[in-house]
């Protein structure tokens, strides 16, 4: 399916920090400016294998609320670095993780709506 991209959420700038491990820094059409480190992008992963895990802990969630709550969460995964990362067309980027994952591909409206910043997600997320 392609992927229109709306005026205003068109990148000016993209820098990928593969080397450093530093993350994606995006500056937006409207001035806004977007940082993602790998972890959380590798978390917000967009394509179909992730899609169905997170669907699946949702339900899971929703079956078992303590469940969701528990801090104790046996989901011990070390944090993701990025081994490569390229552009795609002009609406996308694609990341290589270093767990092996590399069919993720974030358009660019996808990244702005995962916007970490304060600005975007005004309520600070509790969320392990
Ligand atoms: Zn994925
Ligand atoms: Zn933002």
């Amino acid at each position: 399916m392609p992927i229109p991209l709306p005026t205003g959420r068109k990148p000016t700038s993209v820098k990928i920090h593969v080397s450093t491990n530093a993350g994606v820094d995006i500056t937006w059409a409207d001035g806004h400016a977007s940082h993602f480190d790998f972890p959380y992008l590798r978390d917000q992963c967009p394509c179909a294998t992730c899609n169905d895990e997170r669907a699946k802990k949702d339900s899971l969630a929703e079956a078992s609320p303590a469940f969701a709550a528990s801090p104790a969460l046996p989901m011990f995964k070390p944090k993701a670095r990025a081994t490569a990362a390229t552009q795609v067309g002009n609406y996308a980027i694609q990341i290589s993780f270093s767990d092996g994952h590399s069919t993720g591909i974030y358009s660019y409206d996808h990244l702005r709506s995962i916007c970490p910043c304060a600005e975007c997600s005004p309520a600070p997320t509790t969320k392990l």
